[in-house]
């Protein structure tokens, strides 16, 4: 539930001006979890390490547009997101793809933080952007507070019917509670948020008067700012089984129950590092095919 955001931002800062050791270390520290995530979509022989050379390529073009606030992890699974879609698209369509060069792909501008939005104006992408980032901190709020008080296991219920979407009596079903309890959490769970709505300003309470009734962008914002995903550290922990409750339980609930796609390839690249799988040398060949876009594409 933590980022290293002070470490990534000074990481693409020195990305930025064209550093390479600093380009290197980005590359080490995400491959194996974004290769991860693209296997579990691409399964042709090196599809997804292709998918993986144009998400670091497409994170060079689009660097200028980058903004550090965002989560870089966060912003590294959009672009592979959108570059496996891509993939698909054209598997789908069939037949070989269209003959160019390797960088008549990577030059093309990629701006997936703002693909919901393309044709809007800016100023109504600054309003969502509020809204968006207002949400975040209510949802975020809460989330500490189950935290700061052990209450994960009523995380889980508040996860399934705000992130996941399920009703009272499904949530109910799946985790083996009582369904009046699952309503005394929800009942609860919004009075806190209705709390800390109250101390906001009242421009930010206007903003929100449009959208909380909106599930989808609840659960939206959930999962783009990943507001209940686990440090790599936990879920590490969690592998090795040395996680204490409610950690372990909430853990093995965040990866089987609600699947979150993010959290299983942080797993999967976890598990195959502690099997020393051969996918040793895949940062390097990252890194020897875009270091040559690093200067250019940076700036
Ligand atoms: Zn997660």
């Amino acid at each position: 539930m933590e980022k290293d955001s002070d470490a990534d931002a000074f990481l693409v800062a020195a990305i930025r001006s064209g550093d390479q050791r600093a380009w290197k270390q980005l590359i080490d520290r995400y491959s194996g979890r974004l290769l991860a995530f693209a296997r579990t979509r691409l399964r042709g022989v090196g599809e997804a390490e292709d998918a993986l050379q144009e998400t670091f390529l497409g994170f060079l073009t689009s660097l200028p547009h980058y903004d550090p606030e965002r989560s870089l992890e966060t912003y590294l699974f959009a672009i592979v997101r959108y570059k496996i879609g891509e993939a698909l698209e054209k598997k789908r369509r069939g037949g070989a793809p269209a003959p160019g060069f390797d960088a008549d792909e990577s030059s093309r501008p990629l701006e997936p933080a703002v693909s919901e939005t393309p044709s809007q104006s800016v100023m109504h992408r600054e309003r969502v952007a509020r809204q968006e980032h207002v949400i975040a901190t209510l949802l975020r709020g809460l989330i500490e507070s189950f935290r700061d008080r052990g209450k994960l296991e009523d995380l889980q219920v508040i996860e399934l019917l705000f992130y996941v979407g399920l009703r009272n009596k499904e949530a109910a079903d799946l985790l083996g509670r009582d369904e009046k309890a699952i309503a005394g959490v929800k009942f609860r769970a919004l009075g806190t948020l209705r709390e800390m709505l109250d101390q906001l300003e009242a421009e930010d309470r206007g903003l929100l008067d449009e959208v909380v009734s909106s599930d989808a962008t609840i659960a939206r914002v959930w999962r783009e700012r990943r507001l209940s995903c686990l440090k790599r550290s936990t879920i590490g922990s969690f592998l090795l089984g040395v996680l204490d409750e409610p950690w372990q339980s909430y853990t093995a609930f965040h990866l089987d129950v609600v699947k979150c796609e993010m959290c299983l390839a942080n797993r999967d690249d976890l598990a195959a590092e502690a099997a020393e799988a051969s996918d040793a040398a895949v940062p390097e060949r990252m890194f020897q095919s875009s270091v040559g876009f690093l200067s250019t594409g940076s700036r």
